[in-house]
């Protein structure tokens, strides 16, 4: 079946079945709307050769669990487990008719209407709509600048939780850069360390060691992240995950961004310094060709990260 020109053509998947995406809708008095009471997360189902895979489906489902029990939003877990959410997901693709890759958008909303500024007991309603499945970041290479926003600490609004409401930090860094004439931000903590980008994981090669902030630097525990980690160990790449300072990123031989939506894209700019020789790296030219691989079902050694939803 040829693709939908229009992402809004598709059904959404919303509470309990599908319904058209005009139908998919949330009240202005909601939590969700209110507070921006949502959890979410991204993941790509893509095209392999035995079908439509999603990727690291379990993970992504875990983390939002996760991200709903940090804010208190029990009612996800009453409702949903693994099974029934990937039966949801299943549906979804196939009753679309996806042959082709795109990203899933996954949210947990908080429903109710002016219940107060407050999590527990509260009604949830699981969302998941198809979008086009296209990089946030340019394919060839990023140039980023450091945010003058600070990333949100984990004892203000936690980084590893994925709430909808803590991505006004996000796109306040994100429109810093771009005003500036840059693709995206490097965030900093509080103390100046390198946490992430606006929505992309970090990582630098230093003679020939992968170096990546820790998962204590107030960053979102990105699933890609963790599949960058793997591909290191197969390659017996040594790797340091620790505190990182921007001034490191200055003088690295290599940087990239890792995440569902950022894919892995060399960076060859930070603050007007060029990294390394200016053009994408091999470590990085290597991981992500080895991704897209695992994406797309083409490499058996991460065959496992992939759910075929038949
Ligand atoms: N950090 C932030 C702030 C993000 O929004 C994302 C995208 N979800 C990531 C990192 C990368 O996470 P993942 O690899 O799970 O997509």
């Amino acid at each position: 079946m040829p693709q939908k020109d229009n992402f809004t053509n598709y059904t959404v998947y919303f509470g309990d079945d599908l319904v058209p995406f005009a139908n998919a809708n949330l009240s202005v008095a909601s939590s969700a709307v209110l507070y921006g009471l949502s959890v979410y997360t991204v993941f790509p189902v893509n095209k392999t050769k035995q079908g439509m895979a999603a990727f690291r489906l379990e993970d992504h489902f875990k983390r939002l669990l996760e991200s709903a029990h940090i804010l208190g939003i029990d009612t996800f877990a009453e409702k949903w487990d693994f099974e029934s959410f990937k039966d949801a997901v299943t549906k979804l693709i196939t009753e679309n008719t996806i042959t082709h890759d795109v990203f899933v958008r996954a949210t947990v909303h908080v429903v109710d209407n002016v219940p107060g500024t407050r999590s527990r007991g509260l009604t949830s309603k699981l969302s998941m709509f198809i979008y086009p499945a296209k990089s946030i970041l340019p394919n060839a290479s990023a140039r980023v600048k450091t945010s003058v926003w600070r990333r949100v600490p984990d004892n203000a609004i936690p980084a590893r939780a994925k709430v909808n409401g803590a991505y006004v930090n996000s796109v306040l860094a994100k429109q810093d850069a771009l005003d500036s004439g840059y693709d995206d931000c490097v965030f900093l903590d509080s103390a100046g360390h390198v946490c992430e980008l606006s929505a992309a994981n970090i990582f630098l090669v230093r003679n020939g060691v992968l170096i990546t902030p820790n998962t204590t630097s107030d960053l979102l525990e990105g699933i890609n992240r963790r599949t960058i980690l793997t591909y290191a160990a197969n390659l017996k790449i040594p790797v340091q995950e620790r505190t990182v300072d921007l001034t490191e990123l200055y003088i690295a031989d290599e940087i990239f961004a890792c995440g569902t939506s950022a894919y892995v894209t060399p960076i060859t700019e930070v603050d007007s310094r060029t990294i390394g020789s200016g053009a994408p790296g091999p470590i990085t030219s290597t991981f992500a060709a080895m991704h897209t691989k695992t994406l797309h079902g083409e490499q058996n050694q991460t065959e496992k990260f992939l759910t075929h939803l038949l």
